[in-house]
């Protein structure tokens, strides 16, 4: 088998989105499966909208995500040359030719194709003229007359289209700038990709791209097209949707692998399987079972999967991970072993680092910055919750030891000692320390704040 060179061809018009990143994925992964290789190609041609910030911030998201690029990365701005040499080509054997028309005739020939009632096109006026080059002249490719572009898309399938349907497209522009399908199909032989995984947005360029194939006498390349991405409503993927830039998900503390995890699993499957590691997504990734109909994201799926990874993850790798964000939530450094703790206690009630961190706020202030939940205090801190804290800070105070199995015993001593139920000391002992009715297991709590901390936090209920 060849080697299978794959590509992903981002215009940095903006940050990495979602539906670019799963592209990048299937595209990465292919390479990688097949032991090929996997480049990275920068379509900055639009020079209005393009800008090196953006650039580089798909670059750190093709790191974060763990996407890395075979080769060094190609600018398509730096290759006009290659690309005039094979408009050039065309030129010299008679496959494109000068056109001279202007934008306003052009439109006009557009409109009158309309009015009759057919698709909007060039009408090949300067075709047969012989022109040569002179300033405002374009390069138009000679398009076949007749017959059918056909392609077997790895995810669509069979594709025919009529050349009737293409007119003469343009290949340089009059500026002389190739145009955006002259160039991907240069870059795409240089490169030497053998399969083309993009956006179905892109499915209307690929017979044009073929013509310019076959023009230039070049092997075409394998296509796959893939469905966008849909909101959970089925309509096109927005923002209202919750969905961001790879960047944003990377803020908000999600972890790569979760998120590509996520992604890979919108439009491609294996059996039922929906959790991953790297290393199967390689193994299994093949191609095949891309599926045709357009997937829908899930926000809540995602959160889940992420849950997943933080659950899976070292207790010391999910804390140095979470570090940043307590500290970008203002509540300082915190020593690794503490935060480990924090991370252990914690974990399984967080979605996202973010969260996490938010987590602990409530045992790392102090506890005259301690916010109690107006609901939580009202209902728990009655003269029968404050009488329960009172007696408990004395004992706290007492006991020998302070780890969580001693405050364990120690608080069980009270509550059964003195005929209680545990749900009527409970609530305000968890109300006073954490400032709500949620959290860790109690003596854990306690343990972690340590004998000073903990009688601050009753006292100051209690006094
Ligand atoms: N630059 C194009 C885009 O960002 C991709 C073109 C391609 O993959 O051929 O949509």
């Amino acid at each position: 088998m060849p080697t299978v060179v794959t590509r992903f061809a981002p215009s940095p018009t903006g940050h990495l989105h979602i539906g670019g990143a799963r592209t990048a994925i299937f595209c990465w992964l292919l390479a990688r499966h097949y032991g090929g290789r996997f480049h990275l190609r920068i379509e900055d041609t639009d020079l209005l909208r393009s800008r090196q910030e953006y650039t580089d911030s798909i670059l750190a998201s093709m790191r974060w995500l763990g996407l890395d690029w075979d080769g060094d990365l190609t600018y398509q701005t730096q290759r006009t040359a290659l690309y005039n040499q094979y408009v050039d080509k065309l030129l010299a054997e008679g496959k494109a030719y000068w056109c001279s028309c202007t934008p306003e005739e052009v439109e006009a020939m557009r409109e009158e194709a309309r009015a009759k009632g057919l698709k909007p096109r060039y009408n090949g006026c300067c075709r047969e003229k012989g022109l040569g080059p002179a300033e405002g002249r374009c390069v138009r490719l000679k398009t076949p007359l007749t017959g059918k572009v056909v392609f077997d898309d790895l995810v669509k399938g069979t594709i025919a289209v009529d050349v009737a349907e293409l007119d003469d497209m343009v290949i340089r522009r009059a500026d002389g700038m190739p145009t955006y399908n002259m160039a991907v199909v240069v870059d795409d032989h240089d490169m030497g990709i053998s399969y083309v995984i993009r956006g179905d947005d892109h499915v209307s360029n690929t017979p044009r791209q073929i013509v310019i194939y076959e023009a230039l006498g070049l092997p075409v390349p394998r296509f796959g097209h893939v469905p966008m991405i849909l909101g959970p409503d089925r309509q096109k993927l927005s923002k209202r949707h919750g969905a961001r830039a790879v960047i944003e998900y990377q803020q908000d503390g999600l972890l790569p692998q979760a998120l590509l995890n996520y992604l890979v699993r919108l439009g491609w499957s294996h059996g039922n399987q929906e959790l991953f590691s790297l290393e199967e997504l390689v193994s299994y990734f093949d191609g095949s079972s891309l599926n045709p109909a357009a997937a829908a994201f899930d926000p809540a799926k995602l959160e889940w999967c992420n849950a997943h990874y933080m659950r899976e993850l070292p207790l010391e790798e999910l804390a140095a991970l979470t570090a940043p964000f307590v500290e970008a939530a203002g509540l300082g450094t915190v020593e690794s072993t503490q935060l480990v703790e924090l991370c252990r206690m914690f974990r399984e009630r967080a979605g996202n680092l973010k969260a996490l961190a938010e987590s602990f706020r409530p045992l790392l202030v102090p506890a005259n910055q301690l916010v109690h939940a107006e609901k939580d205090a009202a209902k728990h801190f009655t003269e029968a919750g404050k009488a329960h804290l009172r007696a408990l800070a004395d004992i706290f105070a007492n006991c020998a030891d302070f780890d969580a199995a001693s405050l364990e015993t120690a608080l069980h001593g009270y509550v059964e000692g003195n005929g209680l139920k545990f749900k009527e000391v409970a609530p305000p002992l968890r109300t006073a320390l954490m400032g709500y009715m949620g959290g860790a297991h109690l003596p854990e709590i306690m343990a972690f704040l340590g004998r000073e901390e903990c009688l601050a936090r009753l006292r100051r209920v209690a006094a």
